[in-house]
């Protein structure tokens, strides 16, 4: 076996890897950008080397940078997580023409399987089912919008060299089809360097089901079952689950043969995954195959029992497969949801931000907890803003269920915007509970997981139990001042209500969205009378400086979690969270923030195009200018139908966040 390897990756995976490699006694190197000096996979490793500025185009991204650092390290093997290089043939020819191990496929069956259309044609040859599409060489835009026309709309223009849901545009029309390809191309080229496209048949509501498969040097391949990763939101997967609901074992058995075929195809070893689409009459048709570990693959070492990497570690030192196919077996039911920094309500933009309180839920045999970061540290806007991926096990797919809304109601996460609670209504929801899976299931679900303002509305118990956190800082504030004091015993240190002259009375003004509500409190024993929206309830309890809180509401005992950031306490509760603006009287801010319709950045980026003409009256939801942040273009509309009166930045420009973009001016 090795006894060091170089991981080329960062984040989460970085941290998966180093883990399984510290199981079996293999030293670690990580390597990492100027701006995850700090970051949790340089913490974990052995040894770490900076390889270059925060773009990941500079650092993560240069292979001559990380090779150096294999050689310098003397690491004998790379890992390279997924993403970044870990599909790129021509990192793994120069690992090998370094004597450094690539632990990944052969060189020969990445380039067959690295670009869709290439590994569509081979598909092709090899009879296995394919979307409806054009996957050849021409490129001309003329030429493409002819072919879509013949395929049909509505279509799929996919960057041949995509992944992660990036660089893909659904098109309704011929009319629309010119804008979205100049779109996409530009996204192709900006994210993976290669701006060839292929297109195809827009299935509607299809499943996703992918097979997993293992190949060693010695000629065997297995596989390891089937994971449904049909929830997702713009083409990425949200939600991922093995094995895949309603699946029969004649069907796992054909489309396992029909991955091992397809990988033996290609002489492929170590970790694959085989991606299909199923329509609604069940025909199945191949998509593409991932030469690589998947971010989803935890549910499957969940139901096998299985360690992915240590397989992969195995066979790329050239021992054979450690089970054979009639030795595997699927045990329970596993789930795992993406959390990300994002605000689901505005269509899943990212956030950035630290991570002031960060606890995630407590790890068993049943949960289990990928992450790259701890509490403290920062998601930047350079990399992909996955929080962690949280994976639950439980003997059925009902009860995995169930442990997952429980996990999520755990999840305390404060600092920045998180999906965690449209994940859990996302659990929840009637479709997803009762398996009626499609790619389509968020769109259906969309009064069901979108609740809006409306449905955030904090209930009694909130306002009651922000206001008890406040009463009760300020308490532990008043006993912290008089241990301090010289005068430990003074009245003047009490914070119990006690008054020189009157009885005490105190008034917490809280704010959530845009309502306001002021709690009177009265001090009663050792508690307090509550009084909000006219009715009194007994409170009483104490509060942790971690932010745990002991709150006795009427008699019931609750444990919630109050944390304290500015003038924001966010409140966790009975699965729920909710966020309040603790508002102090004596300051009165300017009126408002504002910025409702303004055109600012919502996040760091770079403009790559300005799409409204300047000074000509244009109609409200018209596309103004498109951003690229977070390696995703994001499309700012006119929020009422006016005019542009100027662009503040040219094409190229980088911004920051909240900067100005443009000079709008709405129609009287
Ligand atoms: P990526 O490499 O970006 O993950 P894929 O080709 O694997 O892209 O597709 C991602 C998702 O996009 C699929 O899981 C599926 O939901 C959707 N998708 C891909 N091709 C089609 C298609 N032809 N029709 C409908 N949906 C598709």
């Amino acid at each position: 076996m090795f006894s060091k390897i170089l991981i080329a990756n960062r984040g989460e995976i970085a941290c998966r890897v180093i883990k399984t490699a510290r199981r079996m006694g293999i030293r670690t190197v990580a390597v990492y950008s100027e701006a995850d000096a700090g970051a949790r996979h340089v913490r974990l490793a052995d040894e770490a080397v900076c390889i270059g500025p925060a773009a990941a185009r500079e650092s993560y991204l240069v292979i001559d940078k990380i090779i150096a650092a294999a050689k310098s390290t003397g690491a004998q093997a790379i890992h390279p997580g997924y993403g970044f290089l870990s599909e790129n043939e021509e990192f793994a020819e120069a690992c090998a023409a370094n004597g450094v191990v690539f632990i990944g496929p052969p060189v020969a069956a990445i380039s067959a399987m690295g670009l869709k259309s290439e590994s569509k044609k081979l598909m092709e040859q090899a009879g296995v089912p394919l979307t409806p599409g054009y996957h050849g060489d021409a490129q001309d835009s003329v030429y493409l919008r002819e072919q879509a026309d013949r395929i049909g709309y509505p279509v799929l223009i996919k960057a041949s060299a995509g992944g992660g849901g990036k660089g893909m545009r659904a098109v309704w029309k011929n009319e629309e089809f010119a804008d979205a390809l100049a779109s996409c191309k530009r996204e192709a080229a900006s994210s993976f360097g290669n701006d060839h496209v292929l297109i195809e048949k827009y299935l509607q509501r299809p499943r996703h089901i992918e097979i997993q498969v293992f190949g060693d040097t010695h000629g065997n391949c297995v596989y390891l079952f089937e994971r449904d990763c049909s929830v997702q939101r713009r083409h990425q997967k949200v939600l991922e689950e093995a094995p895949a609901p309603g699946m029969t074992a004649e069907r796992r058995a054909a489309m396992g043969n029909a991955a091992v075929a397809a990988a033996q195809a290609v002489g492929y070893d170590g970790a694959g995954t085989v991606e299909f689409i199923v329509d609604q009459s069940g025909v199945i048709y191949f998509i593409e195959m991932k030469t690589r570990l998947q971010v989803e693959h935890p549910v499957t070492e969940m139901i096998t029992g299985l360690d992915h990497v240590e397989w992969q570690l195995k066979v790329a030192v050239g021992l054979p497969l450690p089970l054979a196919q009639d030795q595997l077996t699927i045990r329970g039911h596993a789930l795992e949801a993406r959390i990300y920094a994002e605000d689901p309500d505005k269509g899943f933009l990212p956030a950035t931000g630290r991570l002031t309180h960060l606890v995630p839920p407590a790890e068993s045999l049943h949960v289990r907890v990928d992450t790259g970061v701890e509490q403290d540290d920062e998601i930047t806007p350079h990399y992909d803003p996955l929080i962690a991926k949280l994976i639950v096990w439980d003997e059925s797919r009902e009860r995995a269920l169930a442990r997952m809304l429980q996990a999520l109601a755990d999840y305390r996460i404060v600092g920045v915007i998180s999906n965690v609670g449209f994940l859990a209504r996302l659990v929840a929801c009637p479709s997803f509970a009762s398996a009626s899976l499609d790619t389509g299931l968020i769109e259906r679900e969309h009064a069901f997981l979108f609740s809006g303002e409306a449905g955030n509305e904090p209930p009694r118990e909130a306002w009651l139990l922000a206001a008890l956190a406040e009463l009760l800082r300020d308490q532990n504030y008043g006993a912290t001042k008089a241990a301090a004091s010289g005068d430990p015993h003074s009245p003047w240190h009490r914070r119990d209500g006690w008054r020189a002259n009157g009885a005490a009375r105190r008034e917490i003004r809280l704010r959530a969205g845009s309502r306001e509500q002021v709690v009177t409190a009265a001090y009663q024993g050792s508690g307090f009378l509550l009084e909000c929206a006219g009715r009194g309830t007994p409170a009483a309890g104490w509060l942790h400086d971690d932010g745990q809180m002991r709150a006795d509401l009427d008699g019931r005992r609750l444990g919630v979690t109050v944390v304290a950031a500015g003038e924001k306490r966010h409140v966790f509760f009975d699965g729920m969270s909710f966020i309040f603006a603790a508002i102090d009287p004596l300051y009165h801010a300017g009126a408002g923030g504002g910025a409702e319709g303004s055109l600012t950045a919502p996040m760091p980026g770079k403009v790559i195009a300005l799409l409204a003409p300047v000074g000509v009256p244009i109609e409200k939801g018209a596309p103004l200018l498109v951003l690229e942040a977070m390696k995703m273009e994001h499309t700012l509309v006119a929020p009422a139908a006016g005019t542009v009166k100027a662009f503040c930045y040219a094409v190229g420009e980088q911004v920051t966040d909240g900067a100005e973009l443009l000079e709008f001016e709405p129609a009287a």
